[in-house]
Order: structure tokens, then sequence, then C-alpha cells
């Protein structure tokens, strides 16, 4: 597993999710801080750093396919010779084939797309994305790029409104011909945290659900996989969490996640990821040591 390290161009998107962690309005809260507009030098300069520690990288956000220098920045990290060049989108961009296809082209082997996805109906997902046209356009990306052969993954956040439909969303991902789906219980920071009463559900009521999307995504030929949930409310769903299979620290976990004084009497202690402190600071959570 080559060493990754995600880089943050800046905050700018155009999509406005309820649940984003890292919102394009500076006064919004956030742990992590706000990343103003990095100029391409800049950028150049940090994936060169970047490059002296890690072989593979994140582009994240904000949506990065937005910025004007894309396809440079693409190009940089091509030359810097990163193994794997990972972006992540909520996807819309890729909409015009034309641009999707130049991008696709300039990461050959080694891109990867990392597409956010909320729901399988329009309603929700506009809802979700605080975006009308965003479906249709997100649903076109993610066919372009299956089209093309693009190697792509998809991201589920999951929340209060679209827990129950976890495993419609993932027949109407293999209809589509994604191959692999992650489900990421929600980080109740800067816009999410704003939001939290209406979006953060109690965890364990999403559990049975997340087992569901499991079971479904493995007859669909989809190996769902969990992120952001202690194992101690996944039981033997646990085997399916990505933290299950890499004990590294994450790199973005920095101080958001906290485990109990119990946990330290857990089977699990080095690899589970415990939980959002901000979620604790909603919801009363037991830690229950598993032995
Ligand atoms: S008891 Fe703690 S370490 Fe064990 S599974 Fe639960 S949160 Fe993780």
């Amino acid at each position: 597993m080559p060493k990754i390290y995600t880089c943050i161009p800046d905050h700018a998107c155009n999509n406005h999710c309820l649940f984003c962690t890292r919102p394009n309005d500076p006064k919004t809260h956030n742990m992590w801080g706000f990343v103003p507009f990095k100029k391409t030098n800049e950028l150049f300069e940090e994936f060169a750093k970047i490059r002296s520690f890690a072989s593979a990288i994140i582009l994240s956000g904000g949506e990065p396919a937005l910025r004007p220098d894309f396809f440079k920045l693409l190009e940089k990290l091509i030359e810097l010779d990163f193994c794997k060049v990972q972006v992540q989108t909520n996807g819309r961009l890729f909409s015009n084939k034309e641009f999707c296809e130049r991008t696709v082209s300039v990461l050959g082997n080694r891109g990867e797309f990392f597409v956010s996805f909320h729901a399988p109906n329009e309603k929700l997902f506009e809802e979700l994305s605080g975006v009308k046209g965003s479906f249709n356009e997100t649903v076109l990306g993610l066919k372009n790029l299956i089209e093309l052969n693009a190697r792509i993954r998809t991201d589920t956040v999951v929340v209060r409104q679209n827990y129950k439909d976890l495993a419609v969303t993932v027949d109407f991902l293999a209809s589509l011909g994604v191959k692999g789906m992650e489900l990421i219980f929600v980080h109740p920071n800067g816009r999410a945290w704003e939001n939290r009463e209406r979006i953060v559900p109690r965890i364990e009521e999403t559990v049975p659900f997340v087992k569901e999307a499991v079971n479904r995504g493995i007859c669909n030929g989809i190996l769902p996989v969990i992120t952001r949930y202690p194992f101690c409310v996944l039981g033997d769903y646990a085997k399916h969490a990505v933290e299950f299979h890499y004990s590294e620290d994450f790199d973005n976990y920095l101080n958001a996640r906290v485990k109990g004084a119990e946990c330290q009497k857990c089977k699990y202690f080095k690899n589970c990821p415990g939980i959002w402190t901000n979620y604790l600071k909603i919801f009363k959570f037991d830690f229950l040591p598993l032995d």
C-alpha cells in the first residue's frame, strides 16, 4: 500500500451539500480551518514536498475539477511520477464528455475518481447537494467515466435523509456499472455541524441499513466498504470496514476522532477508528470493548 497524502487546493465548490465538512464559506466553523485558493506555483511546490514522502496523492476540495489550472495540476502530478492520483469530485463536470476524456487521458492508468453520490433519486439527491440539476450531471459524469474505463469508486455520506435508501443506492450504482463504493458516516464538522440537528442520525440506527447495503452490494458484484464507524456497532461487518484492513492513521483524522478509556481493553483498539469527537457533543455513545 503506497503512502497516500491528501492535498486541498481550495474549498470552492459548485455544490452546496448539507453535510459538507469543508464548506466554501470561510465563516462556517471548521475544525480543520479554511483553505483559501492556492496559486498554481504554490501547489506545484506543495506537490513536490508531498512527493518526497508519499507516492500517491488525493486531490480533494471543494471540487478540484473546477480550478482553471486543473489540467496543469494533473500534468504536474504525472510529471512528479505519483503512482496514483485520486480526484475526489462530485462528478458534475465530467458530464462534459470532452472534459472527461481529457482528464482520463492525462491521468492514464494512474488516475482514480472518487465520486460523491448521495441518493438514488433526483429529489433526495438534490435536497442533499443543494443544487438543482446536480443529479443528472453526476449520473452522466459517472456514465462517461465508466464508458472510458476509468477507475472509479463512489462515496455516499450516510445521513438521516438517506440511510434507509442505502440498499437502493447500491442497486442504482450497480446498474450504472459502478464496481466499488464507500459508505461513510457523516462527520459533524463545517456545514454538517451547522446542520447537525437536521442531518446527523444516531449511528446505531443506521447500522442495519448499512449491513443491508453491503449484502445487496455482494449480490450485485459491488463490494461496498464501510468507513468512520466504530467496529463495536458493526459486529461481524467490521471486516467490511476500510480501517479493519489498514491500521495506519489516516492523515485527515487529525484530532477529529476519539475512543473511550474502555477501548484500551478491546481487541480492535489498534485498527478501530473510534467515533467523531463532534458526534459525542450531540449523542451519547457506549463503547463496548470486544474480546
Ligand atoms: S470498544 Fe472502542 S476500540 Fe473497540 S470497537 Fe468500540 S470504539 Fe472501537
